[in-house]
């Protein structure tokens, strides 16, 4: 199931060839970060060469898609036509990612109620046929973590 959160005339991001395996795990709904094959390092963004040791060889790790608000801002001007406005742009903490932050929006909560530190988790939005996005939401108190 997925939900919707901004409109189809969001500006699509575009996808390297570093980036594609990415995009291709969120489209299956797979919250991944890169993983050096050679020292364990993991990154994100994608990138080609691994920032510790070099190496060109990674590969691709699953995380849990929760995490907590590193820091956030609340936006009052829209990018795209018909976005509802204000949004939340977010850096999120991934659990388990080797100590990765990711840039993501901040959706189902209001602005007033964010805190840096607030325990989120991931919602995916498909913003077409083969392009998915996650967004990152509190996290349910009556949900068993
Ligand atoms: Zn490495």
């Amino acid at each position: 199931m997925s939900e919707r959160f901004f409109p189809d005339s969001m500006p699509a991001p575009l996808a390297s060839a570093t980036t594609l395996p990415w995009w291709e795990a969120a489209a299956e709904h797979r919250l991944v970060v890169q993983r050096c094959t050679s020292c364990e390092h993991t990154r994100h963004p994608p990138a080609p060469i691994c920032p510790e040791c070099r190496s060109g060889e990674s590969d691709w790790k699953e995380v849990s898609g929760r995490g907590e608000v590193y820091t956030f801002t609340i936006v009052h001007r829209p990018i795209a036509a018909g976005q509802e406005l204000p949004y939340l742009v977010a850096v999120i903490a991934l659990e388990g990612s080797g100590g990765l932050r990711i840039i993501s929006n901040l959706v189902g909560v209001d602005p007033g109620e964010v805190a840096i530190g607030l325990p989120v988790e991931v919602v995916w939005e498909e913003m077409s046929a083969d392009l998915a996005i996650p967004r990152f939401r509190p996290v349910s108190e009556e949900e068993p973590r």
